[in-house]
């Protein structure tokens, strides 16, 4: 029988991308002999209902560019199905592993998938060597002087800076290192079919932006009727991207875009540290009393609300995956104020369509339209979707985009009054949060 081939592996998984990568530089080198491998990772996909994702693809897709790049190294990725353990058990049988990198995930699936590989390989005494590379803090390095956690974002934001030195931001580069891949012919990859999804209509956001949108971020991004943010999330989201790049392009231009990376990070940290998210973060938030209205979720989801910046929001969502910070944060207060359904119906809905669906980022977007999270908007602060849809869509450019038929007679009625329906939702949060129990407001008819 013909000996093992003796390699070292980097494990991709929302890392993929040959450059500026922390882990695949260590591989290379610190080892040698590198075959990179993904897992689409039956644990992930089998909870996905609709076979046609555009992440799934959007990964796969990721994943073909950087196959194109090893083969004209003579080299190759490796493209596994299954459940990452028994994907590991088979890859121990077939190859001699000296070692394996990976960069961190912290996610709380992960670490639980990450502690049972570790724990397999070492059993076999092969090192599993894990590093940062997601961000440019992780877990416990921001912490208060007291050795607690941050819970609100500025105080967060300002030890960030304190800690952050321009070297934290240089980049890893793996790339000047490709001559340390392990020589193969190109193996096999599965396609999304064989993985059991579609292809979809996935438009990926392109990579990269001018540095006049970095210049103007600060007045732009809170405009949607313009390309006036880096849609860059579904790039962070799968590392198709380095967050370090981000970081030094911003120092140049952007402290402003440079705080909303901080923003992402301080979620991450939250994860981290409060991994169970499913609860409100402010534990009196969970005794509201929910209306939860099935049809009038529907009508949430589908972009038929009535009010014209909510649909414009759900129906590009609907569309592309992805939907502007500022329509997200409207549509979430709609959907927990307006209409008072909990922020986790939400919270789900976004995760399934979202194409840079961030657990940490997601959750605590929710938590704070809906009032519970750590540094949320006051629960009395209710956002009027007509007024933001004066003040940040004037022209209608992005209303029109989105709701073609609006201002037609085909246009559909407000599905609720807005002042009764802040009155409504003041006097539930209000009961709720003074400890009064639930407040059970389900009969009173807001419809217009
Ligand atoms: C209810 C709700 C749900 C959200 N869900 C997600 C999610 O699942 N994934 C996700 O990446 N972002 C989420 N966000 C944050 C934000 O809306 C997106 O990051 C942003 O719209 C992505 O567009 P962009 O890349 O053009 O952002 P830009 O404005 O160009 O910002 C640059 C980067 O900074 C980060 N960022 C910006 N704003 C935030 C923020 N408020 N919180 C955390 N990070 C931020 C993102 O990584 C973003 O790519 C959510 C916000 C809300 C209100």
């Amino acid at each position: 029988m013909a000996p093992k081939p003796r390699i070292s592996i980097h494990w991709f998984r929302r890392d993929l991308r040959l450059e500026d990568n922390h882990g695949l530089y260590r591989a290379f080198r610190d080892h040698g002999d590198v075959l990179p491998l993904f897992i689409f990772d039956t644990e992930i996909l089998d909870k996905l209902e609709d076979k046609a994702d555009r992440r799934v693809d959007f990964i796969h897709r990721a994943l073909r560019t950087v196959q194109a790049e090893l083969a004209k190294r003579g080299s190759s990725l490796l493209v596994e199905h299954g459940k990452p353990i028994e994907v590991w058990k088979r890859l121990l049988d077939r190859f001699d592993i000296t070692v394996v990198t990976t960069n961190h995930d912290h996610e709380p699936y992960a670490i639980e998938r990450d502690a049972a590989v570790g724990e397999l390989l070492a059993a076999r005494g092969i090192p599993f060597r894990t590093f940062k590379d997601i961000s440019i803090f992780e877990r416990g390095e921001v912490m208060k002087d007291d050795g607690g956690p941050y819970t609100v974002y500025t105080p967060y934001m300002r030890k960030w800076w304190a800690l952050f030195t321009p070297v934290m931001s240089a980049p890893h580069p793996s790339e000047g290192l490709l001559n340390h891949l392990w020589k193969t012919e190109p193996l096999p990859m599965p396609s999304l079919e064989q993985i059991g999804f579609l292809p979809t209509d996935l438009q990926p956001p392109p990579i990269g932006f001018s540095e006049e949108l970095l210049s103007n971020y600060e007045h732009t991004r809170d405009t949607p009727g313009i390309n006036g943010t880096s849609r860059m999330s579904t790039h962070l989201r799968f590392g198709t991207v380095s967050v370090r790049e981000l970081v030094r392009r911003s120092l140049e231009s952007s402290p402003k875009y440079l705080n909303e990376l901080i923003w992402r990070e301080f979620y991450m940290q939250i994860l981290w540290h409060f991994p169970n998210a499913q609860n409100a973060f402010k534990p009196a938030y969970d005794r509201i009393d929910w209306r939860n209205d099935e049809k009038e979720f529907s009508l949430w989801c589908e972009g038929c609300t009535g009010y014209p910046l909510v649909d414009a929001g759900m129906r590009e969502l609907a569309a592309t995956g992805l939907m502007h910070n500022r329509v997200r944060m409207v549509v979430a207060s709609f959907l927990t104020k307006h209409l008072l359904i909990d922020w986790r119906w939400g919270e789900a809905w976004f995760a399934a369509k979202l194409l840079d669906f961030e657990l940490s980022s997601n959750n605590g977007g929710w938590q704070w339209a809906s009032g519970s999270g750590c540094d949320a908007a006051p629960y009395f602060r209710v956002f009027n979707p007509r007024l933001q849809q004066e003040r940040f869509d004037p022209q209608l450019n992005y209303v029109k985009r989105w709701v073609p038929e609006y201002g037609s007679a085909n246009y559909a009625r407000p599905m609720v009054v807005h002042e009764a329906a802040r009155e409504r939702v003041l006097r539930v949060f209000k009961e709720a949060l003074s400890g009064a129990g639930k407040a059970g407001d389900k009969q009173t008819n807001l419809f217009a």
